[in-house]
């Protein structure tokens, strides 16, 4: 005999995983991907009106009609601006990555550091995070210049 009817089921069994099996591998129900796909879209809109915002802040145009007192403020709140504008435009490039990854990455919602799921709590916070809490803050993380 060629195939046996044991030697059919296993191999069966081993080649094609039931629609439970894949359900049970991913890490997020449906429901909480989509939350989360939502609450990035929406931090993406917030962070490019704030990025849109800080542009015309820190525009040489924004100087233009001003007194020199309120030049020397405008001037010092432009660096401060400045830095703002770096961290937000930083920001939306990483929620544009997450947002590229989620529901199609399957490390998405994994630390990149320990291979632990991060919490759902946390993504839902800071969705673009990368790392879990302890690999964040830890040592490791500060050595790669996170
Ligand atoms: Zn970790």
């Amino acid at each position: 005999m060629a195939s046996s009817p044991a030697y059919a089921k296993f191999h069966k069994l081993k080649t094609y995983p039931s629609a439970e099996d894949i359900a049970g591998m991913s890490l997020m129900s449906d429901t909480d991907t989509e939350r989360l796909r939502e609450k990035i879209i929406q931090e993406i809109q917030r962070l490019k009106l704030d990025i849109q915002r800080l542009v015309e802040l820190t525009s040489p145009e924004a100087l233009e009609d001003l007194d020199e007192v309120s030049r020397m403020d405008a001037i010092v709140s432009k660096s401060v601006h400045d830095a703002s504008l770096g961290l937000a435009r930083r920001r939306l490039g990483k929620l544009e990555y997450a947002l590229k990854r989620i529901g199609s990455d399957p490390e998405f919602g994994y630390c990149a550091e320990c291979g632990e799921k991060i919490p759902l709590v946390r993504l839902m916070s800071m969705p673009e995070a990368l790392y879990c809490v302890e690999c964040a803050s830890g040592a490791a993380g500060e050595r790669n210049g996170r």
